[in-house]
């Protein structure tokens, strides 16, 4: 089975390493894909983003990085794809992703969504969280890697 994991990357944490690391032992292929959506306006571009999930990963066989915008299902399926990854936190989550899940469906009802659950120590973990603590001068070094950490206390400086 070939999986893609999409998503924002902004930048990735240790919660987004955790369901790339568990997604990869039930996939043969992941494809961890960087959404480059402008009007996200994000932090990091896009190649930043998949140089610091590149490095991060690099332990990883059977794993794959791109950068897409438009639809997911699109760049699902030109890629050959059969399941798409998405990682559940909160309730807060929940809604979002069912809302996706069921238009992805209808998109294309031979790509399914696979939901893992976050770990109990990454539960509260996001990207916006990471940066609002940096840039207030807080530590993160429990919420990403120290690669990512430096790169994202130069940005913010
Ligand atoms: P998006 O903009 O697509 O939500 P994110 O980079 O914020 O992009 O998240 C990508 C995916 O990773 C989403 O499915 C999100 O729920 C999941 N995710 C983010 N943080 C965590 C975490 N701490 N634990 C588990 N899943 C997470």
């Amino acid at each position: 089975m070939i999986a893609v994991y999409p998503g924002s990357f902004d930048p990735a944490t240790y919660g987004h390493i955790d369901i790339i690391e568990r997604s990869a032992k039930i996939a043969d292929k992941l494809i961890v894909a960087v959404l480059n959506n402008s009007a996200k306006q994000p932090l990091f571009s896009a190649q930043e983003r998949l140089d610091m999930l590149k490095e991060t990963c690099k332990g990883i066989d059977n794993i794959e990085f791109a950068a897409f915008s438009g639809l997911l299902i699109d760049f699902a399926k030109n890629n050959g794809a059969s399941a798409v990854i998405r990682g559940l936190r909160a309730v807060s989550d929940f809604e979002y992703e069912f809302q996706m899940a069921l238009t992805n469906k209808i998109l294309d009802e031979k790509i399914e969504t696979l939901f893992i659950s976050t770990s109990a120590q990454y539960a509260y973990l996001s990207s916006s969280i990471v940066k609002e603590v940096a840039r207030f001068g807080g530590s993160v070094s429990s919420m990403i890697p120290d690669a990512i950490e430096k790169r994202l206390l130069q940005k913010i400086r």
